[in-house]
């Protein structure tokens, strides 16, 4: 059994969110770097410098990378030998998860955006509710992964039911499409996270976590998968949308495709789309 306080996790959880809105992680700096040099549009190859030379300044300066500094989104994953010591005023981890995007986006100045109702359109003040994903697991080790997730790209994606009949074709062009129609809205080079099968509800989960499980540009590891992610990744790259829009090939930097079980006459498919800006942090407490 191992104990963790809930201080811990708050003062954690306000460290990350700061971090991940000014670091952008080495993967996709990596990849904008080799699309950089592949990039035929001179705007693109422009653009692409520009979001390079932003990333080091955010970096350096410890300012955000985008305005939108986006929903604080976390996948938990807690062990079931994991004991959760209250402390601080802290009744619970959801209290403690919250009250670290509270205190870290007031300490790293960074951008309330969240409405505490979808209609009448109150800002919460403080980026709070996070949005958080529960995992049990076996073990005693508590797993975080952030995502602050912008609503541009967000408002892009989709999910749609297929008949299994519909067959593969199909989803692929309703992965293109999906992406041609977000156009320069989800500023591009996105990342396309796919999750095919579950339901309804656990397409659209599995399509976020597609964006998260591995190093953005890594392949499934099942080879009929990391084909089609090829397949995709190639027939986005040829839409010519290019960086923010502006024309080129650098459309998407990478997909990934995750799959589940589902049932016999659904085949669910889900598209989040993730822009340039992905900041993300993975930490084990
Ligand atoms: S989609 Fe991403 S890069 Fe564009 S404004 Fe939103 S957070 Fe910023």
């Amino acid at each position: 059994m191992k104990t963790i306080s809930l201080g811990k996790v708050r003062d954690t959880i306000k460290d990350i969110v700061q971090k991940a809105n000014f670091d952008l992680q080495d993967d996709v700096l990596a990849l904008i770097k080799k699309m950089q040099a592949k990039e035929e549009s001179p705007t693109g190859k422009e653009v692409l410098r520009q979001i390079l030379e932003n990333a080091k300044i955010a970096r350096e300066e410890k300012i955000p990378l985008c305005q939108d500094t986006g929903l604080a989104v976390f996948f938990v994953e807690l062990g079931e030998d994991v004991k959760l010591q209250k402390e601080c005023g802290l009744f619970s981890l959801r209290h403690a998860i919250n009250e670290g995007v509270r205190a870290g986006y007031a300490e790293g100045y960074l951008r309330n955006s969240v409405v505490g109702d979808p209609l009448q359109r109150n800002n919460t003040g403080d980026n709070t509710p996070a949005f958080i994903h529960w995992e049990l697991v076996p073990g005693d080790t508590f797993k975080v992964t952030f995502i602050a997730k912008g609503a541009g790209a967000e408002n892009m994606s989709a999910v749609r039911m297929f008949a299994p009949a519909d067959g593969i074709e199909s989803i692929e062009d309703f992965v293109v499409e999906t992406v041609d129609k977000a156009g320069p809205n989800a500023c591009p080079p996105v990342i396309v996270g796919v999750g095919l099968g579950g339901n309804f509800e656990y397409s659209t989960l599995l399509s976020k976590k597609a964006l998260l499980r591995r190093p953005v540009g890594s392949h499934n590891r099942d080879k009929f998968y990391a084909q089609m992610e090829r397949r995709l990744l190639e027939r986005i790259n040829n839409l010519g949308i290019g960086p923010q829009g502006l024309g080129g090939r650098c459309t998407a930097l990478a997909v990934h495709v995750e799959t589940f079980p589902c049932h016999i006459a659904s085949m669910p498919a889900a598209v989040n789309i993730q822009c340039h800006s992905h900041r993300v942090i993975r930490i084990v407490i």
